[in-house]
């Protein structure tokens, strides 16, 4: 270390001006690979660092060498996958390579001068390179000394600042071609009121635009309250596939497919089910590439690292089995394995659920003449069946997806009774005059639930009327289910049965309430006397004034939760035993009878409607 080995600076110092001269063509990587000593005790591999170990770091530190147009690269990572190995290799790059002022930030001053002790420098000291050209802090006094060791390191051409997020002097101090945000999500908000303690560190590189570099590391913390996951949304979201040993796929390892019933936790192929274990990492992840799933806001890349890709030697898959059980038991042990096997970012509470209120102050007088809204191509209705009622949800579909409730009906009877499929018939031939006040639109396809005590009846129902198209439809469990799938035959009632995907529709529902709330949050009440201001958008729902409260508060009833199914943790959807949620139902089987007209394109057929009013008026 710099300050008790002070004979090292009389032996190197004469070829101090020797190396002045920056080499840009000396990767990261290669630099690292010749210089960076990892000293035993902290490091399980200690000695000359070893990338091989872990090659998908390779993409990330090339990312952060100069003159490739990529300005902000953001790692959310797991436990012991080189996130701070990766922010080391830089500065020692920019040290001994590349010389420009860098900052590197922690969350706090402790945590700043441990990193600078324990972390910097036996680096800086292992190195032969940079043991003579990197010199404390200008100093005065032999007190100020040490301290000023900790957080500045000058070098020829350049100089290092470590700051703490909690200092608001030591993130203002100079300006900075380089910043490494270490461990963001662990900062505070609020750096002693003067505000974001990131935005004022990049305040400092506006000398450096079209030259800076931002790197942004972390585990995540809590759901969309975490920096490091809303930096990497602004990216293109890369992930990391692996090949299956077996038969090839590339995939991304995630820990739905992993089977942990065993002693030894394998990961099964998405494709062919192989069985890779815990030492078959080393292979895969020589095999590996990333992939963006995402397009970034502004050329950001953005790497997504759970711990499961930990290389062989350090964090096991059977490493993060135990810290799962161990979630199992305790909602904070969950969270430490959300976070840190998975690296990504946990639900606060396990539980989600929408407010039926929230949902209430979106209504709108849509009716206003016996037409419907303007903007809509298509009718379907979700039809979902009780013992003595049968309930029904009609909506209309603009461009993408956009959607209005245009009527809700209950009606009561004996379900078992052709008398109540009569008069549900009758509801689904209902026609509505379409806004441009010439054409009338059909329902053109409905999706009815045949699960429950009446499967018998909805049979025999939906027998007849295929060319109406009135689908009988089945739930369907597990992950992969589309909205609607291929019908299967069912021979002895002579119908085709479609099954219609639990979570795909759950999900599309809820991600659908949750941005018709976020818009109208957005607009405020504008959109209620300014029709012009009205928000229209992409899966966006509207509710007509008229619903009951009780389409609401059915709509809102099933709760968003996570939890263990058959030994994996997954996303559910749950409703409380005794609570009505048929209306959510109905619109979950709106919504599958939409994707079931895929091959309509509603866009164009809105444009058409279109143009006959334009020829008409
Ligand atoms: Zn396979």
């Amino acid at each position: 270390m710099l300050a008790v080995a002070p004979q090292i600076f009389s032996d190197f110092r004469l070829d101090f001006h020797s190396s002045l001269m920056p080499n840009p063509t000396v990767s990261i990587t290669n630099y690292a690979a010749e210089n960076l000593y990892l000293v035993a005790g902290k490091n399980p591999f200690p000695g000359l660092v070893d990338f091989t170990r872990t090659p998908y770091l390779y993409d990330i530190m090339e990312d952060l060498m100069p003159d490739n147009g990529i300005e902000r690269v953001v790692l959310m990572k797991g436990w012991q996958t080189g996130g701070t190995l990766t922010i080391l290799a830089w500065m020692l790059w920019v040290m001994g390579v590349a010389p420009a002022p860098m900052i590197i930030v922690q969350p706090t001053e402790f945590l700043r001068d441990k990193f600078s002790k324990q972390r910097i420098n036996p680096i800086i000291a292992h190195c032969d390179d940079l043991r003579a050209k990197v010199s404390e802090h200008e100093r005065s006094n032999a007190g100020k000394r040490e301290k000023d060791t900790l957080v500045s390191k000058q070098f020829p051409g350049g100089h290092l600042n470590l700051a703490s997020a909690m200092s608001e002097p030591s993130l203002r101090s100079e300006s900075a071609q380089y910043i490494a945000f270490d461990e963001v999500s662990a900062y505070v908000d609020d750096c002693n009121g003067h505000g974001d303690p990131c935005g004022l560190a990049l305040g400092r590189t506006s000398a450096y635009d079209g030259r800076k570099k931002i790197f942004y590391n972390s585990t995540p913390t809590i759901h969309e309250q975490c920096r490091i996951q809303r930096e990497y949304l602004t990216t293109d979201q890369r992930k990391f596939f692996v090949p299956c040993l077996s038969c090839g796929e590339m995939q991304v390892l995630v820990w739905a497919n992993f089977d942990i019933s065993g002693e030894e936790p394998a990961y099964l192929c998405i494709s062919c089910k192989y069985r890779h274990y815990n030492q078959d990492k080393t292979e895969m992840l020589a095999r590996g590439e990333w992939r963006p799933t995402a397009t970034s806001i502004d050329g950001a890349r953005g790497y997504h690292l759970p711990a499961l890709y930990a290389p062989v030697g350090m964090w096991s898959w059977k490493d993060s089995v135990r810290q799962f059980r161990r979630g199992l038991a305790d909602p904070v042990e969950m969270k430490v394995f959300v976070n840190n096997c998975l690296g990504e970012p946990y639900e606060d509470d396990t539980i989600q659920t929408c407010n039926p209120d929230d949902l209430q102050q979106l209504v709108e007088d849509y009716w206003p003449a016996d037409k419907l809204p303007e903007g809509i191509g298509a009718i379907t209705a979700g039809v979902d069946t009780h013992p003595t009622h049968v309930d029904i949800v009609i909506v209309g579909w603009g461009r993408g997806n956009e959607s209005w409730v245009l009527d809700y009906w209950v009606i009561p009877g004996d379900s078992n009774s052709p008398e109540l499929w009569k008069e549900v018939h009758k509801k689904l031939k209902t026609s509505y005059r379409h806004h441009n006040g010439l054409s009338r639109l059909r329902i053109a396809t409905s999706c009815v639930d045949t699960g429950g005590h009446n499967t018998g009846a909805v049979y025999e129902f939906c027998k007849s009327k295929k060319d109406e198209r009135i689908l009988p439809i089945k739930g369907a469990k597990g992950s992969a289910a589309p909205i609607i799938d291929h019908p299967t035959v069912k021979k002895d009632v002579g119908i085709f049965l479609f099954p219609v995907g639990k979570l795909a529709t759950h999900g599309r529902l809820f991600s659908s309430m949750e941005r018709s709330i976020q818009a109208f949050k957005d607009f405020g009440e504008s959109l209620k006397t300014n029709l012009s201001a009205r928000y229209r958008d992409a899966e966006i729902i509207h509710f007509h004034k008229a619903l009951p409260p009780r389409f609401f508060k059915e709509l809102a009833a099933p709760k968003k939760i996570w939890r263990k199914v058959e030994g994996k943790f997954q996303m559910v959807y749950e409703t409380v035993a005794g609570v009505d949620d048929h209306a959510h139902d109905c619109l979950r089987y709106a919504h599958a009878a939409r994707d079931y007209m895929s091959d309509i394109d509603i866009d164009k057929v809105c444009s058409d409607f279109d143009g006959k009013v334009r020829r008409d008026t």
